[in-house]
């Protein structure tokens, strides 16, 4: 073959070569991303894991998982993630937390709730906390969730307008509620001031993509009932959920019995304040009965197992609550009470935390504290057509995870391996609304240096307002 012969014959290569790749891309459809190559936890209703499977993403949401062979023949991704090796999961769901506390992470430990409240986070905030203080605490929660694949969370404190700044700018999802009480605190003085705030913040952030603005009356012991019912009836206007603490302590039981002369559920069903809008966290001691009228309902729950382990709250009845299918999710609450926002932890914690009390291993398996931390901790937050799985329609929350640490190793059990053997540092890759936050754990939206510096001068500013006493000594 002459030089020249081989040079047509390349050039008729090229040419056919080039015409059958446009040719079948013209049949793709092109999308923003595709993640490949992984093993895709769906929990879907099926719960499908897909070995070698692909997820194509479009415009913040799914639009097809299934096989990798699938994926590549549908679509072509502007952007494309390798996931080979390792597992794609739903991004976790942290159902409660108090996200700004962060900065009160280890300022008084080992103390039953009442004395921990009043003696020390009350006063603490009274002196401390402000819109910066709040921006602060929240870029450092923010930066730690999302390290370690939450993707989305539960909150409630002051300054939430704030707080949902910046976890818009982070990229980060979020159930936000504004907290109301009835005592003065930084944000507003009155229940007037309070209730004035919600309405504008409400407005401000309903429709937004990322941010759902919710109402956070702070517990039934702290907001009175005409206040309470004007909450309902805020929500019922406005279609806002409503974040709140219920039935946390035995003491708070006790209390409500003399005062109200009802338990907390009771007392607030009878008042009118629940309904399918509200997510209770802790809800540690419901009777059997109660539990029926809030399932009736389709009150949200949220469990929180090492905060209660911590200020020996109690043992909240999930396997009963799992049993009758109750809308339960996992929630760390505040960095102050466990101390960390790791919700790898609370799936571990809560599977052997019931096993021990109820003297029976099988109950909150793993596939089950693994669902609490995905679709059911959706359900608890009223967003299960949203999030919570991995879904052609639902939003593209999306975590990769690896699989090949020693900490890992061997492989049996998906479900066992990401409850009681992953880790928050196995998580490599963040995706919230189709976007990359976090990429081979770097992070791309916030800067972590930045985020630990100034949580170190805030350090400094608490130590000095509440005088070298409580504080333990360098
Ligand atoms: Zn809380």
């Amino acid at each position: 073959m002459t030089t020249k012969s081989i040079a047509s014959l390349l050039l008729v290569l090229f040419i056919s070569g080039g015409a059958s790749s446009v040719f079948a891309q013209k049949r793709k459809t092109i999308v923003d991303l595709i993640i490949r190559g992984g093993t895709v936890v769906t929990m879907d209703g099926e719960r499908r894991v897909i070995e070698n499977g692909a997820v194509a993403v479009k415009s913040g949401r799914i639009v097809s998982v299934g096989s990798v062979t699938g994926i590549d023949r549908d679509y072509t991704g502007r952007e494309v993630v390798n996931a080979r090796g390792k597992v794609i999961i739903p991004g976790l769901i942290n159902g409660h937390t108090h996200v700004p506390m962060t900065l009160f992470r280890g300022l008084a430990d080992d103390l039953d709730l009442q004395e921990w409240l009043t003696k020390y986070i009350f006063p603490a905030e009274a002196k401390n906390v402000t819109e910066e203080f709040v921006r602060v605490g929240t870029r450092l929660g923010l930066a730690e969730m999302l390290r370690g694949g939450t993707t989305t969370y539960c909150d409630m404190y002051y300054f939430e307008d704030a707080i949902a700044d910046e976890t818009s700018k982070a990229g980060m999802r979020g159930v936000l509620g504004e907290t109301v009480i009835d005592f003065p605190v930084a944000d507003n003085k009155t229940n007037a001031e309070a209730m004035a705030y919600v309405e504008r913040f409400v407005k401000k952030w309903q429709g937004n993509r990322l941010i759902v603005p919710a109402i956070a009356p702070h517990a039934p012991y702290t907001v009175s009932e005409e206040h309470l019912k004007a909450i309902r009836a805020f929500s019922d206007r406005t279609g806002a959920p409503i974040v709140t603490h219920i039935s946390e302590t035995k003491r708070e039981v006790d209390d409500s019995l003399k005062a109200k002369g009802a338990s907390p559920v009771d007392y607030l069903n009878r008042i009118g304040f629940l309904s399918n809008r509200v997510i209770a966290a802790h809800m540690v001691w419901p009777s059997a009965e109660e539990l029926g009228v809030l399932k009736q309902i389709g009150v949200g729950i949220v469990h929180n197992p090492q905060s209660n382990m911590k200020l020996a709250s109690g043992v909240a009845p999930v396997p009963e609550m799992l049993k009758a299918d109750l809308p339960v999710g996992l929630g760390t609450d505040g960095a102050a009470s466990n101390n960390d926002l790791n919700l790898w932890e609370e799936m571990d914690t809560a599977a052997k935390l019931h096993k021990l009390i109820s003297k029976d291993p099988k109950v909150v398996n793993a596939a089950e504290a693994f669902e609490m931390a995905t679709i059911r901790g959706a359900r608890a937050l009223h967003l299960e057509k949203e999030i919570g799985s991995i879904e052609k329609g639902k939003r593209a929350d999306l975590v990769i995870v690896d699989l090949d640490d020693l900490n890992q190793t061997p492989f049996y059990n998906i479900y066992s391996d990401l409850v009681y053997a992953a880790k928050a540092a196995d998580v490599r890759t963040v995706i919230i609304e189709g976007r990359v936050v976090m990429r081979d754990r770097r992070l791309l939206t916030l800067n972590e240096e930045t985020i630990k510096a100034d949580a170190r001068r805030y350090r400094e500013r608490i130590i000095q307002s509440l005088g070298s006493k409580t504080v333990p000594e360098d």
